[in-house]
């Protein structure tokens, strides 16, 4: 049965087959594309195709082994992060890397190869991956590693689900005394302070990221906080387990209009303010630290049915920050407005051939969808990418020209050459890969 499908940012929306079962080998089989909880933004989890087929990973979601020793866990693509922090936890055994949201799959933070606020320090997620079961575009099961079929191994992290089907993920999670987070934050009165405490902030902490006031003009441009984070002490941490948090849905499609420059203005003050006042300090738990978005469910209904996306680059470390000043020039000059703007400091890249990280700063931005508006503003904002040779995350990725991204990211002949041997006949696709990698549609 035809479903409309789309990513997070909800823009664009296709018509197609979602085949979702507990046996996930044969949901894969034959789909031109696997997908997770469709927490990618852009079109990277959709097909190309009204009327294609998809597989659904979300019920494929058994952990198969858990060593308590070792902490190495062997589980089905469809495993949420949230499931497997419920089960690791407790037994002092958490996710080596935390995107900003549990509703992920560990199939989607393998094919994203997903980062999180301990880049510099961790690397991706796929730095700790050991294993993986995939299917082939031609049908066949391969266990692969870094010593078996190397080479598919590096192209499938970050490879966006175009290398095969992810059926298993096997991970080394990482030990901690306790599963509570010390957290400290500081306020950063403008883009260059926020910067230098940023850097600052990454050789003294595992866990760092800033919140940029991205619509601030003159000589606070750029105001922000920085917070930091790391695993508690046993010492320092409360006894207990932390218990789950709750969710407040959000229960309809806002008009559009309402996540506008004058209410993110208005949001963005009272956040500083707030932070200014009152700037945390200590214990916290470790949802509200790595999660905070995850604590209203739905919340890309804020945005209204048009939708929003999320424009997210990494810039090399030199020029950094003027191209983040250039960035807010053009943004508030195209009369848009950025809800949640973040900066995070990457570390080296690892061992996934098209993986987002390199050293650098990266910025994110959410921008409402208002067509072609916000074509011109994501090609104004690349050229600004591409003068800094930086590059932008396909995770987060719905209208960057192919031009543009080849210009970007030249790794990716290589990759597809990769690709080209395990998939001569072009089998696996997604509307992606049509739009940005030249697949035929
Ligand atoms: C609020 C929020 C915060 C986020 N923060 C971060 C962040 O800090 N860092 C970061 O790196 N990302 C972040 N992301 C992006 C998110 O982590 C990635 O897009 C992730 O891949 C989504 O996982 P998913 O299971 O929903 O996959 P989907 O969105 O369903 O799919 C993403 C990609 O993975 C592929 N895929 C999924 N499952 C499989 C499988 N079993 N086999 C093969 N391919 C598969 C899909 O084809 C697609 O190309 C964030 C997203 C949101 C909504």
């Amino acid at each position: 049965m035809s479903q409309r499908l789309s990513g997070w940012g909800r823009f664009p929306v296709v018509d197609c087959t979602e085949r979702a079962s507990e046996d996930l080998v044969a949901s894969c089989r034959g789909a031109v594309l696997t997908r997770g909880l469709g927490r990618s933004y852009g079109d990277a989890s959709l097909p190309a195709h009204a009327g294609d087929v998809v597989a659904g990973t979300r019920f494929g979601n058994r952990i198969l082994a858990f060593d308590a020793a070792t902490g190495v866990l062997r589980a089905e693509a469809g495993l949420s992060l949230s499931e497997m922090d419920a089960v690791s936890r407790p037994r002092g055994w958490v996710s080596p890397v935390c995107p900003g949201t549990s509703y992920v799959t560990l199939g989607g933070m393998v094919a994203s190869d997903v980062h999180g606020k301990n880049h510099h320090v961790k690397g991706t997620f796929g730095e700790h991956v050991r294993a993986l079961l995939v299917m082939t575009a031609d049908g066949r099961l391969l266990e692969i590693s870094r010593e078996v079929e190397g080479e598919l191994f590096a192209a499938t992290l970050g490879g966006m689900g175009l290398t095969g089907h992810l059926v298993e993920v096997e991970v080394q999670l990482h030990r901690v005394e306790a599963p509570w987070i010390h957290t400290e934050e500081e306020i950063a009165t403008d883009l260059a302070d926020l910067v230098v405490r940023l850097r600052k902030a990454s050789r003294e902490w595992p866990y760092t990221v800033a919140w940029v006031d991205s619509l601030m003009r003159g000589r606070a441009m750029g105001r922000g906080v920085v917070m930091k984070g790391r695993w508690a002490g046993a010492d320092e941490a409360p006894d207990e387990l932390p218990r789950p948090l709750k969710r407040i849905p959000m229960p309809l499609d806002l008009p559009g209009w309402v996540l506008g420059p004058w209410s993110v203005k208005a949001f963005d003050a009272v956040f500083y303010k707030a932070h200014e006042w009152r700037p945390k300090h200590g214990i916290v738990h470790p949802d509200t630290f790595f999660y905070p978005l995850d604590s209203i469910l739905d919340w890309n209904r804020m945005y209204g049915r048009r939708g929003f996306i999320q424009h997210q680059c990494v810039l090399p470390v030199d020029d950094g920050e003027q191209v983040v000043h250039r960035f807010f020039d053009t943004l508030t000059s195209s009369g848009s407005a950025s809800f949640l703007t973040v900066l995070k400091d990457c570390g080296p890249e690892g061992t996934g051939m098209i993986s987002f990280p390199r050293p650098g700063l990266s910025v994110a931005l959410d921008i409402p969808m208002r067509g072609a508006e916000t074509q011109a503003l994501v090609d104004a904002l690349n050229r600004h990418v591409l003068e800094a040779g930086g590059r932008i995350y396909l995770a987060k990725d719905a209208l960057t020209r192919p031009e543009d991204f080849a210009a970007m990211d030249p790794r990716i002949d290589a990759w597809n050459a990769v690709r080209r041997r395990w998939d001569p006949e072009g089998r696996l696709k997604s509307a992606l890969s049509v739009r940005l990698l030249g697949d035929e549609a």
